[in-house]
């Protein structure tokens, strides 16, 4: 049974519109480390962190520079990552095929589509 994936933004509560939220969706295969990513058009905000930089954190377009200023203050002393400036253009998958394949596989088993 597929089941949807449900983004909130962290500081509102508030649920992306229905192209933001395929904007979203897109983006959960992308491998990307330290990177803020925009998801058009209601101008939602993802940061993919991963590893050092913790997990991958949304906020919805009224309070990006909410969450932009928390992952500066809690990671602003480990990289250059948390301080990049917009915007953020998704531009396509990043990672190996392998890596990719892998990613596909998690998401079928949730029944994510489009995957
Ligand atoms: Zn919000």
């Amino acid at each position: 049974m597929p089941i949807a994936c449900i983004f909130r933004c962290e500081y509102c509560d508030a649920r992306p519109d229905a192209e933001t939220q395929t904007a979203l969706e897109r983006q959960l295969l992308d491998l990307r480390h330290g990177e803020y990513v925009d998801a058009d058009p209601g101008h939602w905000l993802t940061w993919h962190g991963r590893g050092m930089y913790g997990r991958t954190r949304y906020s919805c377009g009224d309070h990006r520079g909410e969450l932009k200023a928390e992952l500066r203050e809690q990671y602003g002393t480990l990289g250059w990552h948390p301080w990049a400036m917009g915007p953020h253009p998704w531009a396509g998958r990043r990672g190996t095929d392998r890596a990719r394949k892998l990613a596909r596989q998690v998401l079928n088993s949730f029944g994510v589509p489009g995957s």
